[in-house]
Protein backbone atom coordinates (compact mmCIF):
# COMPACT_ATOMS: atom_id res chain seq x y z
CA UNK A 1 0.00 0.00 0.00
CA UNK A 2 1.13 3.49 -0.89
CA UNK A 3 0.58 6.79 1.12
CA UNK A 4 1.70 9.83 0.64
CA UNK A 5 4.97 9.38 2.92
CA UNK A 6 6.08 6.60 1.66
CA UNK A 7 9.60 6.19 0.14
CA UNK A 8 8.83 3.63 -2.63
CA UNK A 9 11.64 3.35 -5.41
CA UNK A 10 10.46 5.36 -8.09
CA UNK A 11 9.94 2.39 -10.57
CA UNK A 12 7.46 0.40 -8.08
CA UNK A 13 5.62 4.19 -7.50
CA UNK A 14 5.31 4.67 -11.13
CA UNK A 15 4.19 1.10 -11.79
CA UNK A 16 1.68 1.81 -9.24
CA UNK A 17 0.63 5.43 -10.87
CA UNK A 18 0.31 3.56 -14.10
CA UNK A 19 -1.84 0.72 -12.93
CA UNK A 20 -4.17 3.74 -11.26
CA UNK A 21 -4.13 5.97 -14.14
CA UNK A 22 -5.85 3.28 -15.94
CA UNK A 23 -8.67 2.79 -13.56
CA UNK A 24 -8.91 6.37 -13.47
CA UNK A 25 -8.87 7.19 -17.75
CA UNK A 26 -11.56 4.16 -18.03
CA UNK A 27 -13.73 4.95 -15.40
CA UNK A 28 -14.12 8.43 -16.63
CA UNK A 29 -14.67 7.30 -20.69
CA UNK A 30 -17.34 5.33 -19.44
CA UNK A 31 -19.00 8.34 -17.22
CA UNK A 32 -18.37 10.94 -19.42
CA UNK A 33 -20.06 12.06 -22.75
CA UNK A 34 -17.37 15.03 -23.20
CA UNK A 35 -13.84 12.87 -22.02
CA UNK A 36 -15.25 10.52 -24.84
CA UNK A 37 -15.59 12.84 -27.04
CA UNK A 38 -12.57 14.33 -26.56
CA UNK A 39 -10.58 10.89 -26.81
CA UNK A 40 -12.47 10.59 -30.36
CA UNK A 41 -14.50 8.14 -29.00
CA UNK A 42 -12.10 4.92 -28.48
CA UNK A 43 -9.88 4.29 -25.37
CA UNK A 44 -6.83 1.53 -25.24
CA UNK A 45 -4.95 0.11 -21.98
CA UNK A 46 -2.10 2.42 -21.60
CA UNK A 47 0.35 0.22 -21.01
CA UNK A 48 3.63 2.80 -20.43
CA UNK A 49 3.74 6.53 -19.47
CA UNK A 50 4.09 7.35 -23.43
CA UNK A 51 0.59 5.37 -24.14
CA UNK A 52 -0.74 7.89 -21.68
CA UNK A 53 0.66 11.13 -22.90
CA UNK A 54 -1.21 10.69 -25.98
CA UNK A 55 -4.53 11.15 -24.12
CA UNK A 56 -6.15 14.12 -24.49
CA UNK A 57 -5.74 17.30 -22.05
CA UNK A 58 -8.14 18.84 -19.52
CA UNK A 59 -8.64 21.94 -18.33
CA UNK A 60 -10.72 24.42 -15.91
CA UNK A 61 -13.41 25.22 -19.48
CA UNK A 62 -14.21 21.80 -19.54
CA UNK A 63 -14.77 21.24 -15.75
CA UNK A 64 -17.19 24.88 -16.44
CA UNK A 65 -18.69 23.23 -19.52
CA UNK A 66 -19.57 20.05 -19.04
CA UNK A 67 -18.71 19.58 -14.85
CA UNK A 68 -21.79 17.66 -14.20
CA UNK A 69 -21.04 14.70 -17.16
CA UNK A 70 -17.43 14.32 -15.51
CA UNK A 71 -19.19 12.89 -12.28
CA UNK A 72 -18.69 9.59 -11.96
CA UNK A 73 -20.75 8.20 -8.84
CA UNK A 74 -24.31 8.49 -8.29
CA UNK A 75 -25.57 11.64 -6.80
CA UNK A 76 -25.97 10.48 -3.17
CA UNK A 77 -22.25 9.28 -2.80
CA UNK A 78 -21.81 13.57 -3.38
CA UNK A 79 -20.33 15.07 0.04
CA UNK A 80 -19.31 17.96 -1.35
CA UNK A 81 -19.92 20.44 -4.55
CA UNK A 82 -17.47 23.53 -4.24
CA UNK A 83 -18.59 26.12 -7.03
CA UNK A 84 -15.92 28.50 -8.07
CA UNK A 85 -16.34 31.66 -10.13
CA UNK A 86 -14.06 32.37 -12.79
CA UNK A 87 -12.82 35.81 -12.26
CA UNK A 88 -13.82 38.10 -14.76
CA UNK A 89 -16.26 36.29 -15.76
CA UNK A 90 -20.13 35.16 -14.80
CA UNK A 91 -18.71 31.21 -15.27
CA UNK A 92 -18.80 28.67 -12.17
CA UNK A 93 -16.70 25.51 -12.22
CA UNK A 94 -17.76 22.99 -9.94
CA UNK A 95 -16.14 20.08 -8.27
CA UNK A 96 -17.50 17.17 -6.79
CA UNK A 97 -16.06 14.91 -3.81
CA UNK A 98 -17.75 11.97 -2.10
CA UNK A 99 -16.49 11.20 1.97
CA UNK A 100 -13.79 9.14 0.36
CA UNK A 101 -12.54 11.55 -1.31
CA UNK A 102 -12.45 14.46 1.63
CA UNK A 103 -11.28 11.72 3.99
CA UNK A 104 -7.58 11.07 1.57
CA UNK A 105 -7.40 14.42 2.07
CA UNK A 106 -8.00 14.96 5.86
CA UNK A 107 -5.01 12.19 6.20
CA UNK A 108 -2.50 14.13 4.38
CA UNK A 109 -3.26 16.97 6.37
CA UNK A 110 -2.75 15.16 9.52
CA UNK A 111 0.36 13.58 8.30
CA UNK A 112 1.56 16.56 6.22
CA UNK A 113 1.04 19.07 9.25
CA UNK A 114 2.93 16.62 12.00
CA UNK A 115 6.27 18.28 11.19
CA UNK A 116 5.22 21.75 12.03
CA UNK A 117 3.24 20.73 15.46
CA UNK A 118 2.19 18.12 18.35
CA UNK A 119 -0.42 17.05 20.28
CA UNK A 120 -1.43 20.16 22.77
CA UNK A 121 -0.28 22.88 20.00
CA UNK A 122 -2.62 25.45 19.40
CA UNK A 123 -2.79 26.30 15.88
CA UNK A 124 -3.98 29.33 14.46
CA UNK A 125 -5.97 29.22 10.96
CA UNK A 126 -6.40 32.20 9.44
CA UNK A 127 -8.13 30.74 5.93
CA UNK A 128 -11.29 30.76 4.15
CA UNK A 129 -14.44 28.44 4.46
CA UNK A 130 -16.84 28.04 7.48
CA UNK A 131 -18.15 25.04 5.62
CA UNK A 132 -16.87 21.39 7.67
CA UNK A 133 -15.55 19.94 4.46
CA UNK A 134 -13.99 23.21 3.78
CA UNK A 135 -10.21 23.57 3.52
CA UNK A 136 -10.18 25.01 7.27
CA UNK A 137 -12.60 22.10 8.20
CA UNK A 138 -10.77 19.64 6.74
CA UNK A 139 -7.47 21.09 8.34
CA UNK A 140 -8.95 21.09 11.77
CA UNK A 141 -9.81 17.62 11.14
CA UNK A 142 -6.54 16.31 10.29
CA UNK A 143 -4.95 18.67 13.33
CA UNK A 144 -7.22 17.13 16.35
CA UNK A 145 -6.42 13.49 14.90
CA UNK A 146 -2.71 14.04 16.39
CA UNK A 147 -3.98 16.22 19.44
CA UNK A 148 -3.13 19.78 18.19
CA UNK A 149 -5.55 22.11 19.51
CA UNK A 150 -6.85 24.03 15.90
CA UNK A 151 -8.70 27.83 16.11
CA UNK A 152 -10.90 28.52 13.16
CA UNK A 153 -10.16 32.28 12.89
CA UNK A 154 -10.74 32.80 9.20
CA UNK A 155 -9.35 35.36 7.37
CA UNK A 156 -8.25 38.64 8.93
CA UNK A 157 -10.30 41.73 8.86
CA UNK A 158 -9.17 43.63 11.84
CA UNK A 159 -5.21 42.85 12.42
CA UNK A 160 -5.38 44.25 16.15
CA UNK A 161 -7.64 41.44 16.52
CA UNK A 162 -6.10 38.61 15.33
CA UNK A 163 -3.21 40.16 17.15
CA UNK A 164 -4.56 40.05 20.09
CA UNK A 165 -6.34 36.69 19.91
CA UNK A 166 -2.68 35.12 19.15
CA UNK A 167 -1.66 36.67 22.18
CA UNK A 168 -3.70 35.41 24.54
CA UNK A 169 -4.11 32.09 22.27
CA UNK A 170 -0.24 31.76 21.98
CA UNK A 171 -0.25 29.87 18.74
CA UNK A 172 2.82 27.41 18.14
CA UNK A 173 1.84 27.28 14.33
CA UNK A 174 0.33 29.65 12.00
CA UNK A 175 -1.45 28.45 8.92
CA UNK A 176 -2.74 31.05 6.56
CA UNK A 177 -2.43 32.98 2.97
CA UNK A 178 0.55 34.49 2.38
CA UNK A 179 0.40 38.80 1.95
CA UNK A 180 -2.45 38.48 5.11
CA UNK A 181 0.29 36.34 7.34
CA UNK A 182 2.96 38.45 6.68
CA UNK A 183 1.08 41.60 7.59
CA UNK A 184 -0.11 40.43 10.70
CA UNK A 185 4.16 39.67 11.48
CA UNK A 186 4.61 42.97 10.51
CA UNK A 187 2.01 44.29 12.79
CA UNK A 188 2.64 42.21 15.58
CA UNK A 189 6.24 41.04 15.86
CA UNK A 190 5.88 39.99 18.97
CA UNK A 191 3.61 37.12 18.21
CA UNK A 192 6.29 34.59 17.28
CA UNK A 193 4.65 31.21 16.63
CA UNK A 194 7.84 28.51 16.25
CA UNK A 195 6.40 27.62 12.78
CA UNK A 196 4.11 29.28 9.52
CA UNK A 197 2.40 27.25 6.60
CA UNK A 198 1.62 29.43 3.62
CA UNK A 199 -0.99 28.46 1.14
CA UNK A 200 -3.45 29.13 -0.90
CA UNK A 201 -2.12 31.94 -2.75
CA UNK A 202 1.45 32.93 -4.72
CA UNK A 203 4.31 32.60 -2.30
CA UNK A 204 6.72 35.49 -2.99
CA UNK A 205 9.89 34.48 -1.71
CA UNK A 206 9.62 38.25 -0.25
CA UNK A 207 6.85 37.19 1.58
CA UNK A 208 8.53 34.10 3.13
CA UNK A 209 11.43 35.69 4.14
CA UNK A 210 9.87 38.55 6.05
CA UNK A 211 7.65 36.00 8.01
CA UNK A 212 10.43 33.93 9.29
CA UNK A 213 13.07 37.28 9.92
CA UNK A 214 10.18 39.07 11.48
CA UNK A 215 9.26 36.46 13.51
CA UNK A 216 11.98 34.29 13.83
CA UNK A 217 10.38 31.20 12.53
CA UNK A 218 9.96 28.57 10.42
CA UNK A 219 8.07 29.25 6.98
CA UNK A 220 6.80 26.18 5.20
CA UNK A 221 5.07 26.30 2.34
CA UNK A 222 2.24 24.02 0.70
CA UNK A 223 0.52 24.61 -3.03
CA UNK A 224 -3.03 23.50 -3.39
CA UNK A 225 -6.06 23.84 -5.57
CA UNK A 226 -9.58 23.44 -5.00
CA UNK A 227 -9.50 20.36 -7.95
CA UNK A 228 -6.84 18.27 -6.03
CA UNK A 229 -9.50 18.71 -2.65
CA UNK A 230 -6.81 21.45 -1.36
CA UNK A 231 -4.03 19.14 -0.18
CA UNK A 232 -1.42 18.69 -2.74
CA UNK A 233 2.33 18.81 -1.76
CA UNK A 234 3.55 20.16 1.11
CA UNK A 235 7.55 21.02 2.49
CA UNK A 236 9.25 18.32 5.48
CA UNK A 237 11.69 20.42 7.56
CA UNK A 238 13.92 20.48 5.10
CA UNK A 239 12.69 23.14 2.64
CA UNK A 240 13.82 22.00 -0.02
CA UNK A 241 11.16 21.28 -2.37
CA UNK A 242 7.05 20.28 -2.01
CA UNK A 243 6.78 16.67 -1.11
CA UNK A 244 3.72 15.72 -3.81
CA UNK A 245 0.81 13.26 -2.97
CA UNK A 246 1.89 10.56 -4.72
CA UNK A 247 -0.70 8.11 -3.76
CA UNK A 248 -3.31 10.53 -5.23
CA UNK A 249 -1.76 12.24 -7.89
CA UNK A 250 0.50 12.09 -11.10
CA UNK A 251 2.42 15.19 -12.38
CA UNK A 252 3.55 16.28 -15.62
CA UNK A 253 4.85 19.62 -16.40
CA UNK A 254 3.67 20.55 -19.29
CA UNK A 255 5.42 23.03 -21.98
CA UNK A 256 2.72 25.91 -22.86
CA UNK A 257 3.74 25.68 -26.32
CA UNK A 258 4.46 21.88 -27.76
CA UNK A 259 2.19 20.71 -25.03
CA UNK A 260 5.27 18.03 -24.55
CA UNK A 261 6.00 17.07 -20.91
CA UNK A 262 9.33 18.62 -19.88
CA UNK A 263 12.05 17.20 -17.64
CA UNK A 264 12.78 17.99 -13.84
CA UNK A 265 14.05 21.51 -13.22
CA UNK A 266 12.29 22.69 -16.69
CA UNK A 267 9.59 25.26 -16.02
CA UNK A 268 6.28 24.66 -17.12
CA UNK A 269 2.54 24.13 -16.52
CA UNK A 270 1.45 21.96 -13.57
CA UNK A 271 -0.43 18.99 -15.01
CA UNK A 272 -1.85 16.23 -12.74
CA UNK A 273 -4.13 13.19 -13.07
CA UNK A 274 -5.89 11.66 -10.34
CA UNK A 275 -5.02 8.46 -8.66
CA UNK A 276 -7.79 7.81 -6.37
CA UNK A 277 -10.72 9.99 -7.01
CA UNK A 278 -14.25 8.58 -6.76
CA UNK A 279 -16.66 11.62 -7.81
CA UNK A 280 -14.44 13.64 -10.51
CA UNK A 281 -11.48 11.85 -11.55
CA UNK A 282 -9.46 14.55 -14.11
CA UNK A 283 -6.97 13.16 -16.68
CA UNK A 284 -3.87 15.22 -17.43
CA UNK A 285 -5.57 18.58 -15.86
CA UNK A 286 -3.63 22.10 -16.69
CA UNK A 287 -3.90 23.58 -13.58
CA UNK A 288 -2.95 27.10 -15.55
CA UNK A 289 -0.14 26.95 -12.46
CA UNK A 290 3.76 26.87 -13.68
CA UNK A 291 6.62 25.69 -11.50
CA UNK A 292 9.11 23.12 -11.86
CA UNK A 293 10.16 19.58 -10.04
CA UNK A 294 13.42 18.85 -8.93
CA UNK A 295 14.70 15.16 -8.51
CA UNK A 296 17.95 15.85 -6.34
CA UNK A 297 17.73 13.79 -2.88
CA UNK A 298 15.79 16.03 -0.45
CA UNK A 299 17.43 16.04 3.10
CA UNK A 300 14.71 13.97 4.72
CA UNK A 301 16.35 10.81 2.26
CA UNK A 302 13.46 10.81 -0.11
CA UNK A 303 14.80 10.54 -3.66
CA UNK A 304 10.82 10.66 -5.24
CA UNK A 305 10.81 14.47 -7.41
CA UNK A 306 9.41 16.90 -5.56
CA UNK A 307 7.30 20.12 -6.51
CA UNK A 308 10.46 22.82 -6.31
CA UNK A 309 8.54 26.13 -7.45
CA UNK A 310 5.61 27.67 -8.20
CA UNK A 311 5.64 31.12 -10.03
CA UNK A 312 2.70 32.30 -10.17
CA UNK A 313 -0.38 31.80 -12.80
CA UNK A 314 0.22 31.26 -16.50
CA UNK A 315 -2.14 33.56 -17.40
CA UNK A 316 -0.45 36.56 -15.27
CA UNK A 317 2.99 35.65 -15.90
CA UNK A 318 2.64 36.11 -19.51
CA UNK A 319 2.41 39.73 -19.20
CA UNK A 320 4.55 42.39 -17.92
CA UNK A 321 4.24 44.04 -15.30
CA UNK A 322 2.16 41.14 -13.65
CA UNK A 323 0.93 40.70 -10.25
CA UNK A 324 3.87 38.09 -9.35
CA UNK A 325 6.93 40.61 -10.23
CA UNK A 326 5.19 43.53 -8.24
CA UNK A 327 4.66 41.18 -5.16
CA UNK A 328 8.52 40.08 -5.02
CA UNK A 329 9.27 44.02 -5.24
CA UNK A 330 6.76 45.87 -2.93
CA UNK A 331 6.86 42.74 -0.52
CA UNK A 332 10.58 43.71 0.03
CA UNK A 333 9.70 46.35 1.83
CA UNK A 334 8.79 46.52 5.37
CA UNK A 335 6.85 49.66 4.21
CA UNK A 336 4.31 47.94 2.17
CA UNK A 337 1.77 46.14 4.02
CA UNK A 338 -1.17 45.41 0.87
CA UNK A 339 -1.59 47.19 -2.79
CA UNK A 340 -4.11 46.98 -5.55
CA UNK A 341 -2.84 47.65 -8.99
CA UNK A 342 -3.98 48.90 -12.46
CA UNK A 343 -2.08 48.94 -15.92
CA UNK A 344 -2.72 50.19 -19.21
CA UNK A 345 -1.28 52.67 -21.88
CA UNK A 346 2.25 52.20 -20.18
CA UNK A 347 1.12 53.54 -16.89
CA UNK A 348 1.14 51.45 -13.87
CA UNK A 349 -1.01 52.72 -10.63
CA UNK A 350 -0.90 51.62 -7.04
CA UNK A 351 -3.11 52.31 -4.60
CA UNK A 352 -0.86 51.35 -1.40
CA UNK A 353 -1.40 49.88 2.10
CA UNK A 354 1.74 51.63 4.40
CA UNK A 355 2.99 51.36 7.54
CA UNK A 356 2.00 53.81 9.74
CA UNK A 357 4.13 56.96 8.83
CA UNK A 358 6.06 55.13 5.92
CA UNK A 359 6.28 57.54 2.31
CA UNK A 360 5.24 56.22 -1.27
CA UNK A 361 8.64 57.40 -2.50
CA UNK A 362 10.24 54.15 -1.32
CA UNK A 363 8.01 51.95 -3.39
CA UNK A 364 7.41 54.50 -5.81
CA UNK A 365 11.60 54.68 -6.81
CA UNK A 366 12.32 50.55 -6.71
CA UNK A 367 8.74 49.87 -9.03
CA UNK A 368 10.62 52.75 -11.28
CA UNK A 369 13.82 51.04 -11.30
CA UNK A 370 12.22 47.92 -12.13
CA UNK A 371 9.74 49.26 -14.53
CA UNK A 372 12.04 51.94 -15.99
CA UNK A 373 9.88 52.24 -19.48
CA UNK A 374 6.43 52.56 -17.10
CA UNK A 375 5.26 55.68 -15.78
CA UNK A 376 4.35 54.98 -12.13
CA UNK A 377 1.47 56.47 -10.34
CA UNK A 378 0.85 55.74 -6.33
CA UNK A 379 -1.51 56.30 -3.81
CA UNK A 380 -1.94 56.20 -0.34
CA UNK A 381 -4.95 53.93 0.65
CA UNK A 382 -5.83 55.77 3.86
CA UNK A 383 -8.50 53.18 5.19
CA UNK A 384 -7.35 49.78 7.05
CA UNK A 385 -8.23 47.01 4.74
CA UNK A 386 -7.93 47.58 0.91
CA UNK A 387 -11.45 46.96 -1.46
CA UNK A 388 -10.69 42.69 -2.01
CA UNK A 389 -7.72 41.38 -2.95
CA UNK A 390 -4.80 42.54 -3.96
CA UNK A 391 -5.13 42.48 -7.54
CA UNK A 392 -3.24 43.92 -10.69
CA UNK A 393 -5.97 44.62 -13.33
CA UNK A 394 -5.04 44.93 -17.26
CA UNK A 395 -7.22 48.46 -18.80
CA UNK A 396 -6.23 47.33 -21.92
ZN1 LIG B 1 11.98 16.15 2.47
Amino acid sequence: MITWSSDVPLEELRAYQLKCINEQVFRLFRCSRRYRSLCGGTIETLDSFSDFENLPFLSSDDIISAGTDMVCVPQREIRRIVSLKTSGTENVKRIYFTFGDIERNISFFDEGMRPLCTAGDTVMIFMPGAAPDGISGQLSEGLSRFGAIPVRYGLISDYGEAALRCSQLKPNTIVGLPVPVRRLALTAPEIRPRNVLLSADYVSPSVADTVSRVWGCEVYLHYGLTESCYGFAVECPYHSGMHIRNDEFYVEIIDPSSGLPLPCGEEGIITFTTLRREAMPLVRYRTGDVGYLTEEPCGCGSKLPRLARVSGREKALSRRPNINEIDDILFALDDVLDYRASYGSGVLSLELLLRPGAELCGPERVLQEKYEELTIQTELWTGEQLPGKRALEYRD
